[in-house]
């Protein structure tokens, strides 16, 4: 079939197998153009088909030759019904990994239950054996939660007062005022259910238990922090609230280890356009201004930028120079002062005549479209293709 872009407010409906493929390939290109990591050599990954976790999966497996198990949520392609991205990106990731003789096997179910954690036991204990590095990299809306099977969900709001700022539909251009209520009920807490630190925490309980982790084991989560204008809406929101608890975790993580020397650590990374983040008011505008400082200061990174300079500098590169409060921090090109400030500056500036020449607008809107394989580099868009890739190990 021909696939185009079907886009629903943040979400695209389609995405394209061959753009997909092509994105893995050039992250992997990428990684291998940087040379070598003496990193971890059996790698698991929660949340490993987009974004962070899929560029943590591609990191491991062609800088350190690593033998990886990827665990994600997608959707299959049925006929004339194109796949999520996630699926298309793994089927891609392990058809090159294959390739290059490493072992790359995927499970597609819901990680929060104890039946996937489960079937993940039984895959290590089988192939692997051990694992020496977990990165945790979910980013979900929703969570069931596996005692008591009550489904909760998160939301995006401040807390306390209403927070108005301004905002851009990266689609259109039109930056406008935007008002978000502050949190109420429960809000705070179901976010924190959803996204905080309980399932990583049960993750790594549900491998130590089966004697699953290697000596000094080292597993990561992911975190954001950000600048002042989005800290209402983000850091000292609801979303804030949980990412305080995934890295209040991390803590009693490597407490509970230390008898196996296993390490836990969150790592602060940088603002990208991932499906996530385009869900959140205020930042997209945020991320337009910051693309288009960063790209002029030559520091511009995505996410598979930042993972390979997370592994081969911070995690395996002997220098993880933890902030105080015990952080891994590759945001700090993202919060250097100089950016900071000229951001600030254009922030006030900014309005829907002005945006596409202050702020990278452009970018921001071919990223979006890339994540679903569109807009890819050397992608043909009008030949036929096959909707129904399928992911080896999954068959
Ligand atoms: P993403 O949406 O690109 O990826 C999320 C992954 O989680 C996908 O592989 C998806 O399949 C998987 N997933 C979601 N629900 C699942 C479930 N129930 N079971 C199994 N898999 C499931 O997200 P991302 O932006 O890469 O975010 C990953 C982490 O990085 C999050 O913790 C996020 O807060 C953090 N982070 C994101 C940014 C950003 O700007 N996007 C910045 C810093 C930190």
């Amino acid at each position: 079939m021909i696939i185009e872009p079907r886009t629903r407010g943040f979400i695209c409906l389609t995405s394209h197998p061959v753009g997909c493929e092509q994105n893995v390939k050039d992250q992997i290109a990428y990684v291998q153009s940087k040379g070598k990591i003496e990193g971890a050599k059996k790698v698991l990954v929660i949340g490993s088909s987009t974004g962070f976790g899929l560029a943590s999966r591609i990191t491991s497996a062609f800088g350190s030759d690593a033998a990886t198990i990827g665990v994600f949520f997608d959707k299959p392609a049925t006929e004339g019904r194109p796949a999520s991205p996630g699926f298309y990106n793994t089927a891609a990731f392990e058809k090159e990994a294959q390739a290059a003789g490493l072992y790359a096997k995927s499970i597609n179910g819901d990680a929060f239950s104890n039946e996937i954690k489960e079937q993940v036991v039984n895959l290590i204990k089988e192939d692997l054996g051990q694992i020496d590095l977990v990165i945790y990299s979910l980013a979900s809306p929703v969570r069931t939660h596996p005692e008591s099977g009550k489904r909760f969900k998160s939301v995006l709001k401040p807390i306390g007062e209403v927070f108005s700022n301004k905002t851009v539909d990266f689609h259109t251009g039109n930056v406008s005022e935007i008002s978000i209520n502050p949190a109420e009920g429960e809000d705070v807490v179901n976010t924190v259910t959803v996204m905080g630190g309980e399932d990583w925490k049960m993750w790594m309980d549900a491998l130590q238990a089966e004697n699953l982790l290697s000596e000094g084991a080292t597993t990561v989560a992911y975190s954001y922090i950000g600048p002042e204008v989005t800290k209402p809406v983000y850091r000292n929101g609801t979303i804030g609230a949980a990412k305080d608890d995934l890295e209040a975790t991390a803590f009693k993580i490597t407490e509970d280890l230390k008898t196996i020397g296993a390490k836990a650590y969150v790592s602060v990374n940088k603002a990208l356009v991932t499906q996530a983040s385009s869900a959140i008011p205020v930042i997209p505008l945020y991320i337009s201004l910051l693309f288009k400082v960063m790209k002029e200061k030559g520091i511009h990174e995505g996410c598979i930028e930042q993972i390979q300079r997370l592994y081969s500098e911070r995690l395996f590169g002997g220098g993880l120079a933890l902030d105080e409060k015990g952080r891994i921090r590759v945001d700090d090109w993202e919060m250097r002062e100089d950016v900071q400030a000229e951001i600030s500056k254009l922030w006030e500036e900014a309005t829907t005549e002005n945006l596409s020449e202050i702020g990278d607008l452009e970018g921001y809107s071919e990223e979006f479209f890339k994540l679903f394989g569109f807009k890819v580099n050397g992608v043909d868009y009008d030949a036929d293709v096959n909707e129904l890739v399928e992911i080896p190990s999954i068959q």
